[in-house]
């Protein structure tokens, strides 16, 4: 058999634990064998990133603008322990941050829906994309604890010396106060991401924030992504037969509530955050989440949403079966490869990608999966596979 050719290199970020396993198991059985697999392999796993003081995040990132696509393995962000068990020379900070900061992105994920794992919604027949903006508003915020009677002012100084100040709250007793901000900027490239990555999966973009309490701040979300649509993107979308649709963020919730799903929901930080883990606990599993990265120049960074699956990793490492998902991972390359397929023009790797998701779903919907999976499945007598058999069972699949 002759395999798919690819002109341009795809951005290959590996990572760490149980999900770089399955990475190097995914590679060998899924993706060598059809495919003539052209990447430029970055190893983001914790020990080389110590080595190289983090040095090959800033490098994979900065390759991600030269090529557009990458596929990413789970990565661990260092804390206490992790220092001590990988002997760091420093607390590294989380590598999808620094990539997101390199590549100014929004995240979208997105449930993979298989039947025989229906969400708990019963009215959820298609897959809800979740868009969290992923910069400042409480993740950036200075707070104080009042301890005593005073009052709390919030202050601007320009730079050429005006001020404005406005009271925040007389104390008469004990409380709690806090700032926050945002940056035009990053709401502007926010609203673009939403609206592109409508465009590119052709859904709907919903978008709530409360502007009738926060008139300014909430306020100027509203407006930014309603200019950047009028401007920029209500021909297109008219073209296309979709719609941008604004509305409180407590009606918005009761919507999607109600919702068939389909589209691409817009959340503030915080919301994004909290409605995130709600969508996609409510879709089946963690491990049935995948995760992009969309930047407003149009770079794609496709991952799994869930992390290294640490307890897992350390029952393999004591020679122990583990069966652990690897779906969000296959789905990370599939994405890729078709983002790249569709860049280059390349039909028959896209048309590959189609596939290899196809023989995956057919291997959970003829009752053969993992554990966390058959412990949520609404079909009778699932077979639980481990780790490997689950991998070699979509190969066989995918053969066919
Ligand atoms: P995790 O890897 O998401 O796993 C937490 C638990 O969820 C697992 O113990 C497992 O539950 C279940 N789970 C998650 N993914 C699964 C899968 N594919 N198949 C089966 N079960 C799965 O989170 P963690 O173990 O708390 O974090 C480990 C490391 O991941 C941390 O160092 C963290 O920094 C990193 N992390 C990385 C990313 C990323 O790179 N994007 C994201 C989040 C976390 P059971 O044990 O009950 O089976
Ligand atoms: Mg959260």
């Amino acid at each position: 058999m002759k395999k798919i050719q690819m002109q341009t290199p795809l951005v290959e970020m590996d990572g760490d634990e149980m999900t770089r396993i399955l990475w190097s198991m995914i590679k060998e059985e899924l993706l060598l064998p059809f495919i003539d697999l052209n990447t430029e392999y970055y190893d983001l796993g914790l020990a080389h990133r110590d080595e190289t003081e983090d040095q090959v995040t800033v490098d994979a990132a900065e390759a991600v603008k030269k090529y557009g696509v990458a596929v990413k393995c789970a990565t661990i962000t260092p804390n206490k322990a992790r220092m001590e068990e990988y002997h760091l020379k420093k607390m590294y900070k989380s590598p999808n941050g620094t990539i997101r900061a390199i590549l100014d992105g929004t995240v979208f994920r997105a449930p993979i829906v298989a039947e025989g794992i229906e969400p708990c919604v019963r009215n959820w027949k298609k897959p809800i994309t979740l868009a969290r903006h992923a910069y400042g508003d409480i993740y950036k915020n200075t707070e104080f604890h009042i301890e005593k009677p005073g009052k709390v002012e919030l202050v601007y100084t320009s730079e050429d010396g005006e001020e404005k100040r406005a009271l925040v709250q007389e104390f008469k007793a004990p409380g709690v106060a806090m700032g926050m901000h945002n940056m035009e900027s990053s709401i502007e490239s926010f609203a673009r991401s939403c609206f592109n990555y409508a465009l590119d999966t052709h859904q709907d973009v919903w978008f709530g924030a409360k502007d009738t309490i926060s008139k300014t701040y909430d306020g100027r979300f509203r407006e930014i992504f309603s200019e950047i649509f009028e401007t920029e993107f209500k021909e297109k979308f008219e073209e296309a037969g979709l719609t941008y649709f604004y509305s409180l963020i407590d009606d918005v919730v009761a919507r999607v509530m109600k919702s068939e799903g389909g589209f691409i929901w817009a959340c503030k930080n915080y919301d994004g955050d909290v409605m995130s883990d709600m969508v996609s606990s409510a879709f089946g599993s963690l491990a049935m989440m995948t995760s992009v990265l969309v930047s407003p120049q149009g770079y794609y960074e496709y991952e799994a949403a869930h992390g290294t699956v640490q307890k897992h990793y350390y029952r393999h490492q004591e020679g122990k079966e583990t069966s652990t998902n690897s779906v969000a991972t296959i789905f990370a390359w599939s994405g890729a490869l078709r983002k790249r397929g569709e860049l280059d023009g390349n039909q028959e790797l896209a048309a590959f990608a189609d596939k290899l998701e196809k023989a995956t779903l057919s291997v959970i919907e003829s009752g053969r999966m993992t554990k966390d999976l058959a412990a949520i499945t609404t079909l009778k007598h699932p077979k639980v596979l481990n780790s490997r058999d689950f991998i070699l069972a979509v190969r066989k699949e995918l053969e066919k």
